[in-house]
């Protein structure tokens, strides 16, 4: 829409039109009336002075005409007729009662004196002998013309017919008085349209400036801008619409506010769930997608944003949107969409539904399950592996009893081999629930560290020693194991629960024993970092392959299980070596090369110990 087009349907443009217009029809109304009404009365004013001339005419002539010489009478009529030369009048002829032209004052048609008059409306009015009068267009003068023709009557009682009188009288003279008054009018009405129009602009500004007001003031509202005060000009309509207006706008700023707060509390609740949140209009497009929601499906805003939930949540081959819909159930999810996904996460669906059952979109709420199903699944296998861990001697320690009872008990040469097996496995099964135990209580968060500051060079020392004692005994004396020795010179004194370190340091050397059948060089060293010490086992035996490296430390997890068994290992031994230096605030871990040897580390936290100088007196 253009400028121009506006203009004109404006207000401004409209009420000025409107004066006018209607200005108009009441100045034609008017006019038209005034107009005809002077005319005609004019007009009258014109024919009541000529007949008063044709009267005054009349009675000169009657005596003339009656009993007037005959050879005097048609100079006694041109004299009388000498008085109506000029004015208005045109032409005033005399006639007798036969129609012979008795004298005329027109200087120019003396001729006709004398010869029969061959006007139509003289015979006429003598012979109806009435008066006759009209106007016409006189051609030959190109003017209008006041035609009365008047019989002349004797003055006796016979009133007989005597002559007639034609008149004939110029009625410009009326016309241009009327088009004098009209011009005047005409005047009078342009300058009262160019008032009305002014008055017009004055009174529609009155009306428009503060409609445009309250205009650019809703324009405002409508951006967002409640800033401005509408101005109110009265108490009239328009004082009480901008009254209202600015009322409104304090309200709807209100209502911004309000709305505002509540979306930045949405906005922070979001942020800060800590389950992953997705929003979607009723097309499943995803409208809304908080932080969280985005690092479990490893996805930016963009690559989410206005994509449908299908693909996004990769539902896209399993269900239709309308399902979606409909499901009632979490459904169990996976960030990439492929089942053998590391993560697991668990949707709840909810639609979001107005009161007249309109689906106005949907609400995902994503939990990353992960942790738990791990959880589970290890509870799970944690409670197989132990009922098949004790099933395995258990088995054989009750074929050895049957065969026991079914005589071999008499065989002195089988029997005690028998109750060995017997002993071994049972002693074995005690080790495993022991060690389960351990477990346990740790899980449970049971056993407090009873905590002392030992020399660990000295600690680990002894162990070491213990082992050397034990290798030049007769069971070990032929497998050559040796020890080396690789400790720092400082003395690194640490806080632990020496029994449970025990524990563990005896674990990773009989592995190192257990694992290193042909014998070998054990290196132990024991060494620190600016924050730490750290200590270490290494051994030259089969070693570990690097897929079950970081598995060695769970519960049961055996490299080659029927050997570690063979071994008279539980499987546990490292789980709880773990156990204990997660408490202590320290880690284990290995590194191993398949067939050449592994080494284990456990490191723990350490603090310089600043000998205090004791001062005796
Ligand atoms: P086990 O009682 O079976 O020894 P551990 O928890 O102590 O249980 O050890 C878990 C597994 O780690 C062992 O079964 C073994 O396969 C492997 N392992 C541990 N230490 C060594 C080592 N020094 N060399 C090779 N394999 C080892």
């Amino acid at each position: 829409m253009n400028k121009k087009i506006k203009w004109i349907q404006s207000i401004h443009f409209k009420i000025p039109m409107l004066f006018i217009f209607m200005l108009l029809v009441s100045l034609q109304i008017i006019g038209a009336y005034f107009i005809r009404q002077l005319e005609t009365k004019l007009i009258n004013n014109f024919d009541t002075q000529m007949s008063l001339n044709l009267r005054f005419l009349e009675n000169s002539l009657q005596p003339v005409l009656i009993d007037g010489d005959e050879e005097l009478k048609e100079s006694s009529i041109q004299n009388i007729l000498q008085d109506y030369i000029g004015g208005d009048f045109l032409e005033i002829r005399v006639v007798d009662d036969r129609g012979y032209i008795l004298g005329t004052n027109d200087q120019t048609r003396q001729s006709m004196i004398g010869l029969k008059s061959t006007d139509r409306d003289v015979q006429q009015a003598m012979l109806l002998q009435t008066d006759r009068k009209y106007q016409y267009l006189n051609d030959d003068r190109n003017s209008r013309v006041w035609k009365t023709v008047s019989p002349i009557f004797t003055t006796d009682n016979t009133g007989e017919l005597i002559g007639a009188i034609v008149m004939e009288s110029n009625i410009e003279t009326v016309y241009s008085q009327i088009m004098d008054i009209v011009t005047i009018f005409l005047n009078a009405s342009v300058f009262a349209i160019v008032i009305t129009v002014l008055l017009a602009v004055i009174i529609s500004r009155g009306l428009t400036r503060p409609i445009s007001e309250m205009r650019t003031q809703t324009a405002n509202i409508a951006r967002g801008d409640y800033s401005g005060k509408v101005m109110i000009y009265g108490n009239d309509e328009l004082g009480q619409l901008a009254d209202t207006i600015n009322d409104l706008s304090s309200k709807v700023k209100e209502a911004q506010e309000t709305t505002e707060a509540e979306r930045q509390r949405l906005d922070s609740v979001l942020k800060h769930m800590s389950d992953g949140v997705l929003a979607t209009d009723r097309r499943g497009r995803v409208i809304i997608i908080n932080n969280r929601a985005l690092d479990l499906l490893d996805l930016t805003q963009e690559e989410a944003i206005g994509k449908s939930i299908m693909n996004v949540l990769h539902l896209g081959n399993t269900f239709t949107f309308r399902q979606l819909l409909e499901i009632q159930k979490e459904l169990i999810l996976y960030p990439t969409g492929e089942e053998t996904d590391e993560n697991i996460l668990q949707g709840e669906f909810s639609v979001i539904q107005r009161e007249t059952g309109f689906i106005s979109g949907l609400i995902c709420v994503l939990t990353d399950i992960t942790e738990q199903e791990k959880i589970e699944q290890e509870r799970r296998s944690f409670v197989s592996n132990v009922s098949h861990e004790l099933r395995t001697p258990l088995t054989s320690v009750k074929s050895y009893t049957e065969s026991l009872q079914e005589g071999a008990w008499k065989d002195q040469e089988i029997a005690p081999a028998f109750l060995q097996v017997i002993t071994t496995e049972t002693d074995r099964m005690i080790r495993m629930i022991t060690d389960l135990l351990h477990l346990s209580r740790m899980d449970q968060g049971m056993p407090q560290l009873e905590l002392e500051f030992v020399s660990m060079n000295d600690l680990f020392g002894h162990i070491l020693d213990r082992f050397e004692v034990m290798f030049s005994s007769e069971q070990y004396r032929d497998r050559n194991y040796k020890i080396i020795r690789d400790f720092t010179q400082r003395t690194l004194w640490v806080e632990v629960d020496q029994d449970k370190m025990i524990q563990v340091i005896d674990n990773i050397m009989n592995n190192a024993l257990k694992y290193s059948p042909d014998g070998g060089t054990i290196t132990c060293r024991l060494m620190e970092t600016h924050n730490s010490i750290v200590l270490s086992v290494t051994d030259e035996g089969l070693g570990i392959p690097r897929k079950d490296l970081q598995h060695i430390f769970e519960r049961f997890y055996r490299v080659d299980k029927a050997r570690a068994r063979s071994m008279g290992g539980t499987g546990l031994g490292l789980a709880i070596s773990k156990e204990v230096l997660t408490m202590h605030g320290g880690r284990i871990w290995a590194s191993s090369i398949e067939n050449k040897g592994s080494t284990f580390f456990i490191s723990l936290p350490y603090e310089e110990f600043e000998e205090e100088e004791e001062e005796w007196g």
